[in-house]
């Protein structure tokens, strides 16, 4: 988080500060909000606070400015060569960074050096590629909102290094489902204004954050972007134009100019994609691993064989919005499905891509007019594959997306001539060091270069004219910075040193001198040098805005390429693994054959996943109750269905022998809790709050996968809730959302009996003599029993203790066999907190939770109430326990 750090005020009474340090402030008070790295000579100083603050967090030496002084001034500072990683580090930690340069060249500076920042560095404004991450996107975001008890959220997201631009409105709620999809590494807020609940704790779980102050905001915003923003889009709301507004002004702030990369901009809407919540998120492994997981061995992992940065960007974008409507998905299908049908089409594609560059933010950073001669020698690269990536496009068959990309594949001709004619091959990173422009392309800067050549032939004949004149073999012409050139005489033959040489520095074994003809060359040569460095700058920067003329076409042909990359990338993983083409339909119907999930498979290594089926339906098979062993690959079947359908509505082919996807509006899922855990909540309470989730939003068209519940509190309390939520999700009427339900609750397959759409399926195994086996396969009807202690034996528990576990089980069930009358409601006879009561008390008491349940308001419950309100119905439902 950017914490503003003001510069102290001086005290009455105290010395009078240096100019150097009244030039520091005030250049400091301009940026009161950022770390200003100060250029003093070859370092860049911090001071005061942010010497104090930088020391902390880079691991710095803190030491002080004039030491004896009464009052000194903290100082820390990094290498300039360094510069670059102390800054990453900084924006990383959610800082800003301002960059105060040296004006001018401190050996010519009368009196102070003149300085000025020019850069701000912010985490959500980054272009360098230095600070960029290749295949992820950093977002900067600013909201606005209205008053009141539902207001209204307008946002705009902007990716500086690509100039994407995206703005909408909608709900809280929504809001925070949309802006959570992806990473902000910046939040531009509005000063004094507290945000909204859910708001502020997405705000607070990621990225820095920037306040705006009042001028910042525009007073008619939408006038405000209509000179710039006119094109592309229709303002539906007042608060998105706001927010981008605010956002397109801040990026021009920070960039010390015009942020002139940002493209039109485009309205997110909100009900177009899948929703994944956070939890299902992480739970299925999208994106991040658990705890101490590798990336590898996440959905991403396996399907990010993308070759350039663009395609990996876009292919991530396809994953955190997957879609919702078939024609659009489709598309996407029969792009892959295209490069899958020839793949040496495919392989070519990716070869040629292989050598492209990152067009999408080399375009933006010409747009911006920030590109570096690298830059463009890159961009000249890349558009020179465009040709031969045209004619790999028009190889494949035909498909929507594949051909909208192919006609914007502009082979740029003119543009790469012209950089191929102005620059050289292997320019230097510095813009204005000379040594960009390749000899021929311009006649001034051949002319120069020719005389800076002479000059210093000429030097060399001078040289070799002395050595003769003065008897001096060992006299050699010398260059320095200072000085400029010299001859060299060492100490035991100055006695041959010539009058007419004028003596300049004396060092140990030798002495300098010069000649007014040494100095005429010299005048020349360095005459010429310097000319031809004003002059190549020049001509680079003509040559950058002839480029920059072209980066609205730029854009669309990085588009395409990024298009190309991404759909082939899916073909390829498809092709590798086997996967087939979902065929996805507006139907409720998942109907999938020998489905496997794509990260255990690799894992584990080709042929050793057992394909499973799963045939969820509204109508018949709404809820799947899956029991069996532990280690039997229950948790890995639900998490298979839910990846399945986030991999088909992304757009891409899916580990399956064939796989029908009725759409899923929203995907739920309650497995494991460890990251929450950790914030301080309990296991329990945590499962709780997301059940109660899902019973509040899933739809007919959600997706519910539930691995477990109950499991964090005692075994009734648990059946009991277990039982209540299962009946709920089947309640009638009711959104029946299809759900999946992997539970160790093995009273629970009883409700079969009741619940016509409850289906009981379960993991089946062998048991060879005290051991057991692991199919991996998923059989219809119910587990005949648990098989704890058998994986407890398999885990390596002593055969004392398992043969104690085996007797105590023993007792339990005769006791419970004893115990329990047997045909009754398949609830009250197991369950003993309803023992004492008739069965239709007991159906009231579940209806009652399962009601208190879904009415709980989330938004409005605390942590603190929901465990009073735990208690109160341990009270109130658990007696008899
Ligand atoms: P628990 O009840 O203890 O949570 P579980 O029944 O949910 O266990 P999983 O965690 O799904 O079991 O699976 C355990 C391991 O079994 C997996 O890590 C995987 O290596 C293997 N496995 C699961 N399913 C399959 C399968 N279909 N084919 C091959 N191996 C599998």
């Amino acid at each position: 988080m950017s914490t503003p750090v003001e510069p102290r005020v001086k005290k009455r009474g105290e010395a009078k500060p240096s100019p150097l340090m009244e030039q520091y402030r005030a250049h400091k008070s301009r940026h009161p909000d950022a770390i200003l790295f100060f250029r003093l000579g070859d370092f860049y100083e911090m001071f005061y606070e942010d010497a104090e603050l930088a020391s902390r967090l880079l691991g710095l030496t803190l030491t002080s400015r004039n030491r004896n002084d009464p009052d000194p001034v903290p100082l820390a500072g990094v290498p300039w060569h360094q510069r670059d990683t102390y800054v990453a580090r900084l924006l990383r930690l959610g800082h800003k960074v301002a960059i105060c340069e040296q004006l001018e060249d401190a050996s010519q500076a009368k009196g102070l050096v003149e300085r000025g920042v020019t850069e701000v560095l912010t985490p959500g404004s980054l272009l360098a590629e230095t600070f960029l991450e290749e295949a992820a996107s950093r977002y900067l975001a600013a909201l606005s909102w209205s008053e009141g008890e539902r207001p209204t959220v307008g946002f705009a997201l902007i990716e500086a290094s690509t100039g994407e631009f995206r703005a909408g409105e909608s709900s809280v709620g929504a809001a925070v489902i949309e802006l959570s999809r992806q990473r902000v590494a910046e939040w531009l807020l509005p000063e004094g204004r507290g945000l909204p609940r859910d708001l502020d704790a997405l705000v607070q779980s990621s990225g820095a954050v920037s306040m705006l102050g009042a001028t910042d905001w525009a007073s008619d915003p939408v006038a405000a972007l209509g000179e710039r923003f006119s094109a592309g889009i229709e303002w539906k709301g007042v608060w998105a134009a706001e927010s981008a507004a605010a956002a397109a002004r801040y990026l021009d702030r920070v960039q010390g100019g015009r942020a002139a990369q940002l493209s039109s901009p485009a309205w997110i809407a909100t009900d177009d994609a899948l929703i994944v919540g956070d939890a299902a998120r992480r739970g299925l492994e999208i994106f991040e691993p658990s705890v101490g997981g590798k990336t590898e061995h996440t959905l991403w992992g396996v399907l990010d064989r993308t070759r350039t940065g663009p395609g990996a960007r876009l292919l991530r974008r396809w994953l955190e919005r997957p879609l919702l409507d078939p024609a659009a998905i489709d598309e996407r299908l029969d792009a892959v499905q295209a490069w899958v049908e020839r793949p040496t089409a495919r392989e070519r594609l990716r070869e040629s891509l292989g050598r492209a560059h990152d067009l999408e933010r080399l375009t933006a950073r010409l747009a911006a007019g920030k590109a570096g001669p690298r830059d463009l020698v890159a961009l000249a690269t890349t558009l020179a594959l465009v040709p031969e990536i045209a004619a790999t496009v028009d190889e494949v068959p035909h498909a929507a997306r594949l051909d909208r990309a192919a006609l914007h594949l502009h082979p740029h001709r003119e543009l790469v001539e012209l950089l191929q004619n102005a620059l050289v091959d292997d320019p230097p990173l510095a813009l204005r060091e000379g040594g960009l422009i390749r000899t021929g392309y311009d006649a001034e800067c051949d002319r120069l270069r020719e005389a800076a050549r002479s000059g210093k032939t000429w030097i060399g004949q001078l040289e070799a004219n002395e050595r003769e004149r003065t008897g001096i073999a060992s006299l050699r012409v010398g260059y320095n910075r200072v000085f400029g050139y010299y001859f060299e005489v060492t100490k035991s033959q100055q006695a041959r040193v010539p009058d007419d040489f004028e003596r300049r520095q004396t060092l140990a074994n030798a002495e300098r001198f010069v000649t007014p003809e040494l100095k005429r060359l010299e005048g020349e040569v360095l005459g010429a040098e310097d000319k031809l460095r004003a002059a190549e700058y020049e001509r680079f920067v003509t040559v950058r805005e002839r480029a920059a003329a072209h980066v609205a076409r730029l854009g669309e042909t990085a588009a395409a390429l990024a298009e190309l990359d991404a759909s082939a990338a899916l073909a390829e993983v498809a092709a590798r693994h086997g996967y087939v083409r979902p065929r996805v339909s507006a139907e409720d119907r998942i109907e999938v054959r020998g489905a496997r999930h794509p990260v255990v498979e690799r894992a584990l290594g080709s042929g050793r996943f057992v394909g499973n089926d799963i045939v969820l339906d509204p109508a018949s098979r709404q809820i799947l109750l899956i029991t069996g062993p532990n280690m039997a690959g229950k948790s890995t079947y639900l998490r298979t269905v839910g990846l399945l359908v986030v991999m088909a509505q992304a757009g891409s082919f899916v580990p399956a022998e064939s796989a029908k996807i009725g759409i899923v509006d929203r995907l739920f899922t309650r497995v494991g809790a460890s990251d929450a855990v950790a914030a301080g909540h309990s296991t329990f309470m945590v499962e709780m709050v997301e059940v109660a989730a899902i019973l509040r939003d899933a739809t007919r068209r959600s997706l519910v996968l539930l691995d477990e519940v109950g499991r964090g509190t005692s075994t009734y309390d648990g059946l009991a809730l277990a039982w209540a939520i299962t009946e709920d999700l089947h309640r009638e009427p009711g959104a029946r959302p299809r759900t999946l339900f992997a539970t160790h609750y093995h009273e629970l397959t009883r409700l079969a009996a009741e619940l016509p759409r409850l289906v009981n399926l379960h993991v089946r195994v062998r048991e060879v003599g005290d051991d057991v086996v692991f199919l991996h396969q998923i059989a219809e009807g119910p587990a005949d029993r648990s098989y704890g202690i058998h994986v407890a034996r398999l885990a390596g528990l002593g055969a004392p203790l398992l043969a104690r576990a085996r007797k105590i089980l023993g007792d339990l069930e005769s006791q419970r066999a004893h115990a329990l009358p047997a045909e009754r409601s398949p609830l009250d006879p197991q369950l003993g907190l309803f023992q004492a009561r008739e069965p239709e008390a007991a159906r009231d008491h579940l209806a009652a939770l399962a009601e208190a349940l879904r009415s709980l308001d989330l938004d409005e419950l605390t942590p603190r109430a929901a465990l009073s309100l735990l208690a109160e119905w341990q009270e109130r439902f658990g007696q008899g326990e």
